[in-house]
């Protein structure tokens, strides 16, 4: 049995003020939790979220990491540093990062290495255009994207990583794959692990992100093989975050 996760990605959002509110709403709000449940922040915030979520049921993300151990990187986060801040996980090879960042498909696999190395549990993004779905390519793409991951990793670290199937044309838009539709590529992607190693399949969580919403996430949390959610726009609002956390 998979226990679900619900991560927030904050993006380039926040403030010292704002982040005291939320987490403020979200520590009153979560209750008795049945699932998992992340905030992924902007480095600068770290420390300010660690202590203000110490001893709840809130873990802390980072939304990048270096493929490097240290030295000369200038605007890199080494993984030891974010494990400094107690941060148990960090997305990798978010569909922003490959398209303004120009992060290939190998960069993230390094990344995803990187962050398995210092004992964090990477979120690994993968998802198509509307182009690519458009030309009946989504299975293809996912399953490159993966490909390059699964190709780095031991065997035994695969049921390590999250994988987080993000349409692109989903994110931030308010158009969200029917329950059907991301079913279906949650399907593929695990049977690409599959192929791998059945046991690592069974339990590999695989979260739906895309503005995913309350309104929407019961009837994506419903489908088998999707295992929580990678949220955005409303993990930047307590009641709609809480919301969805209730539903997983
Ligand atoms: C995201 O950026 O990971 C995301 C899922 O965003 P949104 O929920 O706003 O679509």
């Amino acid at each position: 049995m998979r226990r679900n996760l619900v991560a927030g990605n904050w993006k380039m959002n926040g403030s010292l003020s704002a982040n005291a509110a939320l987490l403020a709403e979200l520590k009153a709000g979560l209750g008795e939790v049945g699932c998992d449940v992340a905030v992924c922040v902007p480095s600068p915030y770290f420390a300010q979220c660690q202590s203000t979520i110490a001893g709840t049921a809130l873990a802390l993300g980072a939304q990048d990491v270096s493929v490097h151990v240290s030295g000369a990187y200038t605007g890199e986060v080494a993984a030891s540093m974010l494990r400094d801040f107690d941060c148990k996980y960090v997305i990798v090879g978010h569909s922003e990062r490959r398209a303004y960042h120009g992060e290939t498909s190998e960069l993230v696999a390094q990344k995803t290495l990187s962050a398995l190395k210092s004992g964090l549990t990477p979120i690994v993004c993968v998802g198509e255009t509307l182009a690519q779905r458009e030309a009946g390519e989504t299975d293809a793409v996912v399953g490159e994207q993966l490909e390059a991951v699964l190709e780095l990793l031991d065997v035994s670290a695969i049921k390590k990583i999250v994988i987080a199937y993000e349409p692109v044309w989903a994110i931030g838009t308010g158009k969200t794959a029917t329950p059907q539709m991301a079913q279906d590529v949650h399907a593929a992607l695990r049977g690409k692990v599959a192929l791998r190693d059945a046991e690592s399949a069974a339990v590999v969580k695989i979260l739906y992100g895309g503005s995913m919403k309350p309104d929407n996430a019961v009837e994506l949390l419903a489908m088998p093989d999707i295992d929580g959610g990678l949220i955005g726009g409303a993990a930047l609002k307590a009641a709609d975050f809480l919301a969805i956390v209730a539903a997983a």
